[in-house]
């Protein structure tokens, strides 16, 4: 199984999922021809990406989607919100026999992978994270929410590989120079998660068959990569899990094992 985090941050997120035969992306937020360059650049392969799974409706998220759906005959995995939301957004349809229906909660088989899309609270129609087991590797990509909720870290057990939001410290995004309002929302119940709360998070989620945690969505204004990456080494000390930090432009590739 691999991994890798195409782009992550607020400019544009696109991961990417492989078993060496078939390759789902979550999230285009960045442009096809980008996501095409460094999935060749990694020997992903993009001529096998079969599908796209859609987090949410933001545009860091999405941007790509339109060209997506007029260049590519990739499936769109997305619940009926945010299908919708997207549509909106982006002024695109998604035609009906492309669109694979997502409900929260609920696994779905796709081509023998099991995608569990389960809810996030932050500020979108329906925003999911993914939890997806493909042969013997269990991985989950989580970004984008406001706060670590119960069933958020119910969906963390058992991973090989965790893809975890680390967006802001709380002192530089206080101290900085974003407008009250903007401050406000990514601080909310339904904004990003902190550094802080990733480690409570983290702490939750670690276990003895966690390998690999890949620190996302950090802000450029708002965190520091050193920052976040101090954060989680006090809650992994000890323990032989190996720590990244996905960047904004440097695409970051992993091969997962399974625990
Ligand atoms: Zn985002
Ligand atoms: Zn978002």
């Amino acid at each position: 199984m691999h991994y890798a985090a195409l782009a992550s941050g607020s400019k544009g997120n696109c991961h990417a999922l492989s078993d060496g035969e078939r390759t789902l992306l979550i999230d285009a937020g960045i442009s096809l021809r980008q996501i095409r360059q460094r999935l060749d650049a990694l020997s992903l392969g993009s001529g096998e990406v079969e599908a796209l799974a859609l987090t949410h409706e933001h545009s860091d998220h999405i941007g790509a989607l339109g060209v997506i759906l007029r260049r590519t005959h990739w499936a769109i995995l997305a619940t009926r919100e945010t299908r919708r939301a997207a549509e909106k957004a982006q002024d695109v349809l998604i035609p009906p026999e492309r669109w694979i229906e997502l409900e929260a909660g609920h696994p779905l088989d796709w081509a023998g992978w099991r995608v569990l899309p389960f809810a996030l609270p932050h500020d979108a129609a329906d925003p999911v994270a993914f939890r997806v087991e493909a042969g013997p590797c269990t991985c989950a990509v989580v970004t984008d929410l406001g706060q670590a909720t119960a069933l958020v870290a119910d969906h963390l057990r058992d991973l090989d590989l965790l893809v975890l939001e680390a967006n802001h410290d709380v002192d530089m995004l206080r101290e900085g120079d974003y407008p009250p309002q903007l401050k406000a929302r990514i601080l909310s119940r339904v904004g990003h998660l902190s550094n802080a709360a990733m480690a409570d998070l983290l702490a939750r989620a670690s276990a003895p068959r966690l390998r690999q945690v890949v620190l996302a969505h950090l802000s450029e204004s708002n965190n520091h990569p050193d920052l976040a990456r101090f954060a989680a080494e006090e809650v992994l000390r000890g323990s032989a899990v190996e720590l990244h930090v996905a960047h904004q432009r440097e695409p970051l590739a992993l091969s997962v094992s399974p625990g």
